[in-house]
């Protein structure tokens, strides 16, 4: 069984990574893991299963009943405020804290929780465990969205019910301790209801009224719809990302590489890159012109001296894997690309 060696590599940054030592890891904990889902009482969380549903059918109807009210600057404002949350949540929990695929200063660490917490999601200890579980036991029944288990469950379903035993079980074996140590990620975990009910809901309803009058109705139904869409391109990546596209880099590996999800995601949809090389910044082979916004974002931030150390593989090491492991699909695209970049 395949998993991807997040933790081993965070646990010793200064080593240099071999191909080695990101190639097939079998673990004797996770061998015993079988891919089938292991049946196991979970119960359901009725505030979820009822309240996504009714969030989602009151967002999309006033959405469709009142989109066209909407002022240009609401449309501006909405989809920069999604964007931008949505960046917290790829370049932020994602690729900084759940992977330490880079390093960052104070002020940008400061400005990626505050990002991520205009999501809306959880709160971020709970975010990175859940991520890293899912990267150690991608797939099984301790894969927290398990997509072994279907479309809906993995794309939503799981929120529903409470975890399966062996998630909580298996998790305990995951490393939080640089989380635990981390003074940001304790004040906006301390914080996080009111800076996350401000963030995410009251400051982005307030602004278009106040700043160019727009009216409640439509300022409210813009920041509901802006924050399901937000979390739906997030999900997209543990459930179409798990499911459906190109497995190039190891086809042992469910994960996918989808272009759709890529774009909605602000570049997340490359994940079977990503499970390859989690501890790669861009979380992809090829950068920010690949549909990949939160490359840019990181990017922009190592230009600015905030972000540094950025980490990503040789272009050996990925042919390599390519060649052994892919599916045969190695699309053309990223072939031609490295074979440029080669030469
Ligand atoms: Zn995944
Ligand atoms: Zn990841």
């Amino acid at each position: 069984m395949y998993s991807s060696k997040t933790l081993e590599y965070e646990d010793n940054e200064s080593r240099k990574l071999t191909q080695s030592e990101t190639e097939d890891c079998k673990n004797s904990i996770l061998d015993e893991l079988p891919k089938e889902n292991i049946p196991a009482e979970q119960p359901l969380i009725w505030r979820n299963v009822i309240g996504i549903p009714i969030l989602h059918i009151i967002s999309i109807y006033l959405f469709v009943t009142r989109y066209h009210e909407a002022k240009f600057w609401t449309w501006i404002f909405e989809i920069s405020y999604g964007i931008f949350a949505g960046l917290g949540l790829t370049a932020g929990a994602h690729r900084y804290w759940a992977h330490k695929s880079y390093k960052a200063k104070l002020p940008l660490k400061i400005l990626l929780s505050c990002l991520y917490c205009s999501a809306g999601q959880t709160h971020l200890t709970k975010w990175i465990r859940v991520h890293r579980t899912h990267h150690k036991y991608t797939d099984t029944s301790a894969d927290p969205h398990n997509s072994n288990r279907g479309f809906f469950f993995a794309h939503v379903g799981w929120l529903m019910m409470k975890h399966h035993p062996a998630v909580k079980e298996y998790g305990k074996s995951v490393n939080m301790s640089d989380v635990a140590a981390d003074p940001v990620i304790r004040f906006f975990d301390k914080y996080y209801p009111p800076i996350m009910l401000s963030l995410c809901f009251i400051l982005p309803i307030l602004i278009p009224v106040y700043v160019w009058n727009e009216t409640w109705i439509v300022s409210i139904t813009a920041t509901l719809f802006r924050y399901i869409c937000t979390l739906n391109g997030s999900f997209s990546v543990n459930s179409f990302a798990h499911l459906y596209g190109t497995q190039p880099y190891n086809r042992n590996l469910k994960a996918r590489e989808n272009r759709t999800v890529a774009i909605v995601s602000l570049g997340e949809g490359w994940h079977n890159y990503h499970h390859t090389f989690p501890w790669d910044y861009k979380a992809a082979e090829l950068g920010l012109h690949h549909f990949n916004l939160a490359t840019a974002f990181i990017d922009f931030m190592a230009c600015l001296g905030l972000a540094y150390d950025l980490k990503t593989p040789s272009s050996e090491m990925i042919n390599s894997f390519c060649a052994k492991k892919g599916d045969g699909t190695a699309s053309r695209n990223q072939t031609r690309n490295r074979d440029t970049a080669i030469k």
